[in-house]
């Protein structure tokens, strides 16, 4: 990022780039650092004036205690010197806020002198500037270093990112996510969906966003979900079952199978009655295209009520079947139709395209996360509960009671991932080997997360929800 100042008085500018844990804030202090580096100590009164007020409070505020308090202020090590040559070099310095892009033009130029040395900066080393942590005055005795990186950001949360980002590596390989990236795991359009782009229509669409799902929504949707648990049992029982729906834990056939083996053997589906059940096959039953179909409509008529609402002009279309189109090759493609998708909590970009064509343009985020929460809430009751009562119907007829559920757990293997060929050591190795391959791409994540900061993530993620992850993990 650049940073720039330009001193009238003296009529001298500079501008310089800076690297690793790249923030806004960063790249003004590194302005007000070089700038009060650069007066001459003859000038004995400085005046610095700044647009960015987070900076005159990071530095007016900055009177850390202890080390524990140190490593709490962001850009410490920075403020630290600019606050130490303060008090060395001048008899007093003073803090003036300027608006932003207000016709000021000593701001301005500054800003063009940073944008440009930021550009410039790619092709030039020379314009970065790389502190040498280890020889600055401070009161720190020691350094951080990371990869032979000096660790410059907020080290306690930063340190919690770290930590979470091989979970999510973990996460984001489950069998129910893995098919919605690519085959490294990254949120792009995966390649079972671009054989099939045929015509520039569906590539304008599906390209619409640089990734294919809006993680971002998804957390959002849990987040609000979570936030309203406090309201009674029936919304938190929403929120499980959301969570349930997105990682593929709900209680159907396959999954039962899993914990009663010999109770829901073959298990089939209650709506059709043919077909083995699972998440995946109420999502595509033919008996159910009728239940999907009132789905989509009242996911139709919720979009009509939320844009009016938000006072949004917006050119919806009346048929239900037809306003989030399928992919092309959706019937062959392991990936849900856009209606499913949503219903189970993840919503796909090319949804973005379809709701900018509609001319939704803004309140993206609020209407993204309102059409998850409705489509989940509308697959629960339309298709979800009906299921459930059915299922405890066909239990009864079974004539399966709740003692035979509970003896069938006990009798099942204690360990049901353990195969009869698999010991218990080589389970071990394999467990290690898992966490070994997240631990790499946890690192190589905060890598880029450490050049490039927040935009850095490349799972569709951002800092704010990889923190809400690990509340859901
Ligand atoms: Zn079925």
């Amino acid at each position: 990022m650049g940073s720039g100042w330009y001193i009238p008085q003296l009529n001298i500018s500079f501008g310089c780039a800076s690297t690793m844990w790249p923030s806004s804030i960063k790249a003004e202090l590194i302005a007000i650092w070089t700038a009060l580096l650069a007066i001459p100590t003859s000038i004995q009164h400085v005046n610095i004036l700044t647009d960015s007020q987070a900076s005159i409070d990071g530095i007016k505020k900055f009177t850390p205690r202890n080390i524990r308090q140190l490593f709490k202020s962001p850009n410490a090590a920075i403020i630290e010197q600019i606050v130490r040559i303060a008090n060395l070099k001048f008899a007093s310095v003073q803090w003036t806020k300027v608006k932003a892009h207000s016709g000021d033009t000593g701001n301005d130029l500054a800003d063009d002198l940073a944008k440009r040395a930021a550009i410039l900066a790619k092709n030039y080393n020379s314009y970065i500037i790389q502190p040498l942590y280890s020889s600055l005055h401070s009161v720190l005795k020691f350094k951080l270093l990371w990869n032979n990186i000096f660790w410059d950001g907020q080290i306690r949360s930063n340190l919690i990112t770290f930590a979470t980002l091989p979970y999510c590596a973990d996460w984001i390989k489950s069998k129910a996510i893995l098919p919605w990236t690519n085959d490294d795991h990254i949120n792009t359009v995966p390649a079972s969906v671009t054989k099939y782009i045929s015509n520039l229509d569906s590539l304008d669409r599906i390209y619409f966003s640089s990734s294919f799902i809006r993680w971002d929504y998804t957390w959002n949707f849990l987040k609000t979900l979570r936030h309203m648990n406090r309201f009674g049992p029936s919304l938190s029982s929403l929120t499980s079952f959301a969570i349930k729906a997105l990682n593929n834990l709900l209680p159907t056939g396959d999954i039962l199978a899993k914990r009663h083996q010999l109770i829901y053997n073959n298990w089939t589906c209650v709506f059709c009655n043919t077909a083995l059940e699972s998440l995946r096959h109420l999502m595509m039953c033919p008996s159910l295209s009728q239940q999907w179909l009132s789905v989509s409509n009242s996911i139709l008529n919720f979009l009509h009520s939320l844009t009016n609402k938000l006072q949004i002009r917006a050119d919806i279309p009346t048929d239900p079947q037809h306003f989030f189109p399928a992919l092309p090759g959706q019937s062959d493609s392991q990936l849900l139709p856009p209606v499913q998708s949503l219903s189970i909590g993840i919503f796909p970009a090319y949804i973005l395209s379809d709701l900018y064509n509609m001319g939704i343009r803004r309140q993206l985020d609020v209407i993204s996360t309102n059409l998850l929460k409705h489509a989940v809430k509308a697959f629960r009751d339309t298709i979800w509960k009906p299921r459930c009562i059915l299922n405890a119907k066909k239990e009864k007829r079974l004539g399966i009671s709740l003692a035979d559920k509970r003896f069938c757990a006990l009798s099942s293997s204690a360990t049901p991932r353990l195969n009869a060929d698999q010991n218990s050591s080589n389970y071990y190795q394999t467990l290690l080997e898992r966490w070994k391959s997240n631990w790499v791409m946890g690192h190589e994540e905060m890598t880029r997360f450490v050049k490039q900061g927040s935009n850095g993530f490349n799972w569709g993620l951002c800092r704010k929800n990889i923190t809400n992850l690990t509340k859901f993990i």
